[in-house]
């Protein structure tokens, strides 16, 4: 039997579809830290920048068992802390290298489990990929502060996950693009433009996700990084640091447990 809808139901029924719509579309962004000066969206819901002297540098896609120990070796040898966002589904495959990294003595926060868009996802997918991925951090002991969804995508849904989880989100004010990079080269001459007090960087411990040589090139520019940070004053800290009250760092020296090279 055919159902006649009066033109008002029809009306409302539109309006709701089109609120879910705007729900999940119009609170987006990707990434936009490179292109904007904002520092955050106050109260946790987004950041872009941090306050104070230092600098986080901060690393997706791990843990990956071939190249996060590298990272970790030349993170060492450069005296340089960092954040890395690890993926629920690679911390269920190498979960003894999370701990390698707490260890260390670096953060760690969530970059969700399957690292999927989420733009155009429903809220249940987002829900249930975050939930996944906060289970895998804690089977190894990881509580974290910080959610970076994969390529910086925040819907709706996404803001919803996060505060019902007390997540804070993530992006980034600058990155190398390693992945698209020719070669070390160019990866350091874009890092070394934007670090500015403040700057949280976007780089990489796993080419799982990325062409082949992507992490290796991001290696090969963290020395001349970790150089311009000693130049400006600056030092490397993780994002935990880079947003306390307190936080105007000191740079890091061979006196106070920083850099050997
Ligand atoms: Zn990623």
């Amino acid at each position: 039997m055919a159902v006649k809808l009066l033109p008002g139901v029809v009306a409302g029924a539109g309006a709701v579809v089109g609120a879910a719509a705007v729900g999940q579309w119009v609170p987006s962004v990707v990434a936009l830290g490179q292109w904007t000066t904002w520092r955050a969206v106050p109260g946790g819901w987004c950041r872009w920048r941090g306050q104070g002297a230092g600098v986080a540098l901060t690393f997706d896609d791990g843990p990956d068992p071939v190249w996060t120990p590298v990272v970790l070796d030349v993170l060492a040898r450069l005296g340089l802390p960092a954040t890395f966002f690890c993926l629920g589904s690679h911390v269920d495959a190498w979960p003894g290298l999370v701990g390698t990294v707490v260890e260390a003595g670096h953060a760690v926060g969530t970059h969700g489990y399957h690292h999927r868009h989420h733009l155009g996802r429903p809220p249940w997918w987002v829900v249930r990929d975050l939930d996944a991925s906060l289970a895998a951090l804690d089977r190894v002991g990881v509580q974290p502060r910080w959610f970076r969804p994969p390529y910086g995508q925040v819907s709706g849904p996404t803001l919803v996950a996060a505060r019902s989880h007390r997540l804070e989100l993530a992006l980034w004010s600058a990155w190398g693009r390693e992945w698209a990079a020719p070669d070390a080269g160019a990866v350091a001459t874009r890092l070394l433009a934007s670090l500015v007090p403040g700057a949280i960087v976007l780089l990489h411990d796993s080419d799982r996700l990325s062409p082949p040589g992507s992490v290796a090139r991001m290696l090969d520019a963290l020395g001349p990084l970790a150089d311009e940070l000693d130049r400006r004053g600056l030092a490397a800290v993780t994002l935990d640091e880079l947003v306390s009250p307190a936080g105007s760092p000191a740079p890091r020296t061979s006196e106070n447990g920083g850099r050997s090279r």
